[in-house]
C-alpha cells in the first residue's frame, strides 16, 4: 500500500513521479515527497501506531515506500529520557533527552534515514548504493547494505575520526577517502551520481532518505504522551533533521494525532562551522558557505543543502540558534556523561553546550519543556575527549599500593573510606 503521490518542488511546487531524482528541472529547487494525507488519515490512529513494530516502521504510512520495509528493521524506537540530574544542574523543570546514540545498530540516528533510503533504493531497482558521509552515514550505509546484499560505495573526507573509519570498514564497503572536506566529497558524489546507475542515499534519492528523520520527531511526540515539547534543540549539519522534526510535528497535527504544535526549534552548531546559526544571528536569508574547522566533524558541512529550509523552519517556529567552541563541545560531552550517564559524540557535545547557553541566556524558559537531541555515540569520536578526561590510576596488584595511590585523592568523599566492622 502506497501513500506517496509523487515528488514536489519545494520552490515552484511542480510535481514529479516518485523516481530517483532530487532537483526541479525548471527552477533547480529541491524535491520533497508528497503524500496523500486524506488516505493516510483514514487508516492511521494512535492505537494503530502503538500496536506497530518497535521500530521506526510503526510510522510506515508516513514513510516514502510503496511496499513493505525490507531494510533496517531495528532502526528507531530509541529512549526519550526524562532528565533529573542535568535538569537540576541547568535549573530546568522539564528536560528530556532523545537518545539516538543507543539501540541503533550503528549507534547514530543515521540508521533511520538509511532504513528508509535503502528500502526505497531496492524498490527503485538499484543494486548499488552509495553515500557522501561526514562519518555516521558511512557506518550505517555500510552495515545496512551489507545485510541487504547490495554493492556499496562510501565516500568520506580523508581526515575522519578512526572510530568512524573502522565503524564503516568493518562492514566491507568500498570506502573511498577523499582528500578534501565534506563539501568537496559531496560535489564529487553529485558528479558520480550523474554518471553511474547508483542510489546515492543523500544525493539522488535524498528526498526519500530525508523523510526517515521524521521518525525522530514522531517518537518524541508519542513518547511525551501525544504532544510536542515547547523547545527542541537540534544539531545541524545539512539542516535536514531539524526541518524534518518540524515536518513530523505538523503532520501529526494535520492527521489529528496531536491537538496542536506549540514548539520552538533551535539549531546547534560548532562555532568552527556555523553557517546556519550565523545567518540566523545576522537575520539573513542567505547562507554564506564556510570552510569547516571544528572537532565536531559529523556536523562539518560548510555549505548545507537544507540550510535555507532550516532557517525557514526556525523562523516559522519562533526559535533561534546557538554555536559553541571546541572547548565548550568537550565540556558538553563531559556534562552529559557526568549527569546522565550518556556518552555522546562531538555532535551531542555541540547540542548539550548550545542548549546550556540558550537556557542560561534566558532564550529557553526554565519552566517550559525542552528536548535535547542526542544523535550519536561517544565511542566513535574518542580522540575528541581522550586528552580531557584524565587517566586511569595505575597501581601494583596489592592493597598497600591501592591505598598509597588512591587514599590521598581529595576529590573522593570521606565516607568512602569507612571500614567494615
Ligand atoms: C548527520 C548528523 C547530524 C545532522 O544531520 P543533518 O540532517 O544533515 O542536519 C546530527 N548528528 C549526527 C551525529 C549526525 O551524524
Amino acid at each position: 500500500m502506497s501513500y506517496i503521490k509523487g515528488l514536489k518542488c519545494r520552490e515552484c511546487h511542480r510535481v514529479y513521479k516518485a523516481e530517483a531524482i532530487y532537483v526541479c528541472e525548471f527552477c533547480f529547487g529541491s524535491l520533497e515527497v508528497d503524500y496523500d494525507y486524506d488516505k493516510i488519515k483514514s487508516v492511521i490512529s494512535r492505537e494503530k501506531i502503538q500496536k506497530g513494530p518497535k521500530s521506526l516502521w510503526r510510522y510506515r504510512e508516513l514513510l516514502p515506500i510503496e511496499g513493505e520495509p525490507t531494510v533496517g528493521y531495528h532502526a528507531g524506537f530509541t529512549p526519550l529520557i526524562r532528565s533529573e540530574n542535568l535538569a537540576r544542574e541547568l535549573g530546568m523543570k522539564e528536560l528530556y533527552i532523545k537518545d539516538d546514540s543507543v539501540c541503533h545498530p550503528t549507534l547514530s540516528f543515521k540508521d533511520r534515514v538509511v532504513a528508509v533510503a535503502l528500502t526505497r533504493a531496492k524498490e527503485l531497482g538499484f543494486t548499488t548504493v552509495a553515500c557522501a558521509s561526514t562519518g555516521n552515514l558511512a557506518g550505517s550505509v555500510s552495515a545496512n547494505a551489507a545485510w541487504a546484499g547490495l554493492n556499496r560505495f562510501v565516500f568520506i573526507p580523508a581526515d575522519l575520526e578512526l572510530g568512524k573509519v573502522i565503524g564503516a570498514l568493518a562492514y566491507a564497503p568500498n570506502l573511498v577517502a577523499v582528500e578534501g572536506n565534506y563539501d568537496e566529497v559531496n560535489r564529487l558524489c553529485a558528479e558520480i551520481a550523474a554518471k553511474y546507475h547508483w542510489a546515492f542515499v543523500n544525493v539522488n534519492i535524498r528526498p526519500y532518505y530525508a523523510e526517515g528523520s521524521k521518525t525522530y520527531g514522531y517518537e518524541i511526540m508519542e513518547q511525551l504522551g501525544w504532544r510536542t515539547p515547547k523547545h527542541v534543540v537540534v544539531p545541524v549539519a545539512s539542516g535536514s533533521l531539524l526541518t524534518k522534526i518540524w515536518k513530523a510535528f505538523n503532520e501529526f497535527k494535520k492527521l489529528g494525532l496531536i491537538s496542536s504544535v506549540d514548539t520552538k526549534m533551535y539549531a546547534a552548531q560548532a562555532l568552527g562551522c556555523s553557517p546556519v546559526v550565523t545567518a540566523m544571528k545576522e537575520n539573513s536569508d542567505i547562507i554564506r558557505p564556510v570552510k569547516p574547522k571544528t572537532i565536531a566533524k559529523s556536523l562539518a558541512i560548510g555549505n548545507p543543502a537544507d540550510g535555507i529550509y532550516a532557517i525557514d523552519t526556525i523562523k516559522e517556529s519562533g526559535g533561534s540558534g546557538e554555536s559553541v567552541t571546541d572547548d565548550e563541545i568537550i565540556e558538553g560531552i563531559k556534562l552529559l556523561a557526568r549527569t546522565e550517564g550518556i556518552f555522546t559524540e562531538t555532535a551531542g557535545g555541540v547540542t548539550v553546550a548550545s542548549a546550556k547557553k540558550l537556557i542560561e541566556n534566558g532564550v529557553i524558559n526554565k519552566n517550559e519543556s525542552c528536548v535535547i537531541c542526542i544523535t550519536g555515540n561517544g565511542l566513535k569520536t574518542q580522540e575528541a575527549v581522550s586528552d580531557h578526561i584524565g587517566k586511569p590510576h595505575r597501581i601494583k596488584p596489592s592493597l598497600s599500593s591501592f591505598e598509597e595511590n588512591i587514599r590521598h585523592l581529595n576529590h573522593i568523599k570521606a565516607d568512602v573510606w569507612q571500614t567494615r566492622h
